[in-house]
């Protein structure tokens, strides 16, 4: 690290599935000691499919990790759309929903785990409760037993919901702008037979899939609907899925197969699909990254390159200005900014026409010939940051 850096070293970061390593992964390499406190009491394994595109995987290249992250590609083809009684209608080619390369999200976290867990502290099971910043540094408390410790810097790479940005920006309702749709997702057995594709089913407002997942051995389907603002417990997950089972009991095709094995599912996610807007991303000593600060939500395809782009050039200028935590979030933030603008713009059409009806197969193939003009035509410029590149 430069020598006439203001002493800021020590860096905690809230959050530890996507954005949340990959900084920490830079953050060690350019001499910052970063610590990570997750929430959830383990690594969470599997999860829904998440893609990569454009200047993401020149980051998992730097990294080091793109070869093994290739290697674990759903390398999906196209699939199948369907009507109520499974006839299928139109084929949705691969390139709009599996992106450059496609994971499960659990998967990309354990790569980036295994790549950090040597060099940075993990604190699993346990989440900020406060935060006090004064001149030099900022006072944090958590919630399950962890001592209260000082650290120079906080980041919050706590998603959607982040608890960073409640305590140092303000409630989240200030922040999140819902998309007008609710996901739930969960885990199942590869029942129909399917080789690394998928069926899709939709009626009005309504969509139903399953794709297959690790090398066809498992499947993971998923319910969307369209909705304004509901009322329910974010960690009541049988209350979430009574929502779904009211929302698609009358429905054809697989949905009552697949209602069925949502009960009995190991792993289940829901949330609202959500943008996070805010006029900055840093407060004092806290800034925010990933979903945190700029969430573009889930149909912009986006979410996961975003945080991994982000992730790089935090750290980067953090080193690059000699740790000046002023200086360096707000070149960060002038370089991001653009690129979540757009993303969020791609997310928002991506939720206007998700629930298009029964779309033909001519608007299907020209969605697909432009998936690749809507990946940024002006790429986000990466920067060497390394110390022998500095040097
Ligand atoms: C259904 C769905 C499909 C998606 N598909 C795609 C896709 O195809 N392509 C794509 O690019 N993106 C996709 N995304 C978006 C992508 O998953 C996110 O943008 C990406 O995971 C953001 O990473 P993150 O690390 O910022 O946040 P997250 O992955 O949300 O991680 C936040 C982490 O913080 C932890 N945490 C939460 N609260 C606390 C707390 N109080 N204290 C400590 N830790 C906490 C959480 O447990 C979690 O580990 C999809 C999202 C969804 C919901």
């Amino acid at each position: 690290m430069n020598k006439n850096h203001r002493g800021n070293r020590t860096v905690l970061i809230s959050g530890g599935s996507v954005a949340g390593p990959a900084l920490a992964y830079w953050l060690h390499r350019h001499g910052f000691t970063p610590t990570i406190v997750e929430r959830a009491p383990e690594l969470r394994d599997g999860g829904y499919a998440v893609d990569f595109r454009g200047e993401a995987l020149d980051v998992l290249d730097r990294m080091g990790l793109l070869a093994e992250i290739r290697a674990l590609d759903t390398e999906m083809d196209d699939a199948a759309m369907v009507d109520a009684e499974g006839r299928q209608y139109a084929t949705l080619p691969a390139v709009i929903f599996a992106g450059d390369l496609e994971v499960l999200k659990g998967d990309l976290t354990r790569k980036l785990y295994e790549a950090t867990r040597q060099d940075v502290e993990y604190v699993f099971g346990d989440s900020i409760a406060t935060l006090e910043q004064d001149a030099d540094g900022v006072l944090v408390t958590f919630e399950h037993g962890a001592p209260p410790r000082r650290f120079d810097l906080v980041v919050g790479a706590d998603g959607l919901h982040s608890r960073t940005r409640a305590l140092a920006f303000g409630p989240e309702e200030e922040f999140v702008r819902h998309l007008g749709i609710y996901t739930g997702i969960f885990n199942l057995d590869n029942y129909l037979g399917l080789r690394n594709t998928g069926r899709l089913y939709a009626a009005p407002g309504k969509a139903a899939n399953i794709f297959t997942a690790r090398d066809n051995t498992e499947a993971r389907a998923a319910f969307h609907f369209a909705a304004d603002n509901l009322e329910y417990d974010r960690r009541d997950p049988a209350a979430q899925k009574r929502i779904i089972a009211d929302r698609f009991a009358t429905d054809g095709w697989e949905v009552p197969r697949l209602l069925e094995e949502m009960e009995a599912a190991t792993e289940f996610f829901f949330d609202s699909n959500a943008q996070v807007e805010m006029d900055t991303w840093s407060a004092g000593r806290v800034v925010l990254l990933g979903d945190a600060g700029y969430c573009a939500g889930p149909t912009s395809g986006r979410g996961t390159s975003q945080a991994l782009i982000g992730a790089y050039l935090l750290a980067g200028e953090l080193a690059a200005r000699g740790g000046d935590h002023t200086a360096a979030f707000a070149a960060y933030e002038h370089q991001m900014r653009p690129y979540v603008a757009e993303h969020q713009a791609l997310g928002r059409e991506g939720a206007e026409r998700f629930f298009m009806p029964a779309p033909t197969q001519e608007i299907l193939d020209t969605l697909a010939a432009n998936a690749p003009e809507n990946v940024r035509t002006e790429p986000v410029r990466l920067r060497d940051y390394t110390p022998s590149a500095a040097a």
